[in-house]
């Protein structure tokens, strides 16, 4: 069963791969085409195409995220991120089409829940965009409102609870208990007048579950429909401003302060010729200079050439002769012995998460996922240049680098090998930790900070070291009160460590 189970996530990933990758060039080419001079007529066309391709990729993306469900296969981030920002941005980017339909959508948060938490935001954006999609979708008049509220609080962790709220046509009773079952949908003159795969609803199902609560509805036929969810968030000890507040801060900053752009010498390294024209369109028409190479040792071949002509580089991952990953390694290889650094950017039709690992553990240091569109690539030069220009002072006490140098002989290519190896046993003990915790096993707590605390002084990651200790004396003095917040600073501490050594994490072994 294990060995089917797997023959069929590689099948999806293949699949999920082979499907994307031309509808990159679908969706990118209709796209710039729109921006040409074209003829009225024509604008109508592309603009039918360009919306059947839309539909069509958000269909073949729940059919993934359904076989993910159901192989057991989601597995939920844990980040940093602002409530409000993140559920503003989810819907503004759905206003559009309530717009249309000439629907308003509001949303509500009460003032006592906090905002910066940590856990699941893509999640959480995904189940919002189902809810408040149907809601657009089965409404015809009146408002969509949204509304955020404290369910329960404790220590540092909260269950937040949101509901979605339209005046649409409602649900009948008998349908309400199977919504949330796949591939059920209201009656079938419904369902052919609206679309849609059913699978919205069982996924929202999944997903909420897994951020450990619940969904419900409660409608009438012809008044409208309430949906509310549950979700369970960490409270963030000391908030950082995390990627959404850095991308928000240009609306926020007074006029003038944003830093200009400046024109980038990019390398793209890309085997598809309609993605070729693409992407070099897309980076031209924001003015960089670009050079495109048709595969990864061509791609080292033309870094090594100028390794400091380059500000940046693109590179696919399934390319032939050398992939991504290897041409990456092999750039970073070459690199350590000069202590440089270009960013490089993975282009990937992969949508699953170990893939999005493994571009990470091969060293590169962002990635896009296909179909992109021109905001992506917008968006991640842009992150990259705030990575590399604002970059916070590293802190001595998340990460000490030169003492972990001093400890493995200075043998900086074994830097690498060790942080990968602290971040997978870590991240295991941390899940072990949360179990103990909620057994309520005082021992169990003991023995995992124990581990934590340890290997966390191997690695010179001092503050979860200070952590872990503080939570294992008090383990086995029997203390439990300090338990949740001494795990979510462990969870937070974590998460700042990981982003602190990524630049480090050249990992040139498996
Ligand atoms: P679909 O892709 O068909 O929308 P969902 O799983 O999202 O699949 O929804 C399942 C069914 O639940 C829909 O077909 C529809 O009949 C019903 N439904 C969901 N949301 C609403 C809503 N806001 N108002 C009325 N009916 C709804």
């Amino acid at each position: 069963a294990e060995s089917a189970n797997r023959a069929k996530s590689m099948f999806l990933a293949n699949m999920s791969h082979e499907i994307r990758t031309p509808m990159n060039g679908i969706i990118g080419m209709t796209e710039l085409c729109l921006t040409t001079p074209i003829n009225p007529e024509q604008q109508t066309y592309l603009t039918a195409v360009k919306s059947s391709a839309d539909n069509l990729l958000a269909i073949i993306n729940d059919i993934l995220d359904f076989s993910k469900i159901e192989a057991g296969r989601i597995e939920l981030d844990t980040m940093p991120f602002l409530l409000r920002c993140t559920v503003s941005q989810t819907l503004q980017s759905i206003a559009v089409r309530a717009a249309e339909k000439g629907l308003t959508v509001s949303f509500n948060p009460s003032p006592d829940i906090p905002d910066a938490l940590v856990g699941d935001p893509g999640r959480l954006r995904q189940v919002l965009i189902n809810l408040v999609g149907n809601a657009i979708k089965f409404t015809d008049r009146g408002q969509i409102l949204v509304h955020a509220c404290m369910a329960e609080e404790d220590e540092q962790g909260c269950l937040l609870s949101f509901s979605v709220q339209d005046e649409g046509i409602g649900i009948t009773p008998d349908k309400l208990d199977r919504i949330f079952d796949p591939f059920e949908q209201g009656d079938l003159s419904t369902t052919k007048s609206f679309g849609g795969t059913g699978l919205g609803l069982a996924i929202s199902r999944n997903l909420v579950e897994l951020m450990g609560g619940h969904i419900r509805v409660e409608s009438e036929t012809g008044r409208g429909s309430t949906f509310t969810f549950t979700a369970r968030f960490t409270i963030q000890q000391n908030p950082q401003p995390t990627e959404e507040a850095v991308k928000a801060a240009p609306e926020t900053a007074p006029p003038g302060s944003v830093t200009p752009a400046r024109k980038l010498t990019i390398l793209v390294a890309e085997d598809v010729p309609i993605n070729q024209v693409l992407i070099e369109t897309i980076l031209t028409r924001y003015g960089h200079d670009v050079t495109i190479v048709g595969n990864g040792e061509e791609a080292v071949q033309a870094w090594q050439e100028k390794p400091a002509g380059y500000d940046l580089i693109f590179m696919d991952i399934q390319m032939p002769l050398i992939d991504g990953f290897q041409a990456t390694r092999r750039i970073r290889e070459l690199e350590s012995s000069q202590g440089a650094h270009i960013p490089i950017i993975a282009m990937t039709a992969y949508a699953m998460r170990e893939d999005m690992e493994r571009c990470r553990e091969s060293g590169m240091d962002d990635y896009i996922s296909k179909p992109f569109m021109p905001d992506d690539i917008v968006t991640v030069i842009g992150r990259q240049h705030l990575a590399t220009e604002a970059k916070p002072e590293e802190s001595v006490s998340v990460f000490d680098k030169q003492e972990l140098l001093e400890r493995l002989g200075g043998k900086i290519d074994l830097l690498p090998r060790f942080l990968t190896l602290y971040i997978q046993n870590t991240t295991g003990h941390l899940a072990a930790l949360r179990l103990a915790i909620d057994a309520d096993d005082p021992e169990q707590v003991r023995i995992q900070a124990h581990t934590i605390k340890g290997s966390a002084a191997n690695i010179s990651a001092h503050d979860m070291k200070v952590t872990a200790s503080s939570l294992e004396t008090e383990a086995g003095d029997g203390q439990r009160d300090t338990w949740h917040a001494r795990r979510t600073q462990l969870e937070s501490e974590f998460v700042e460590f990981k982003a602190v050594v990524r630049p480090y994490r050249t990992d040139l072994s498996e």
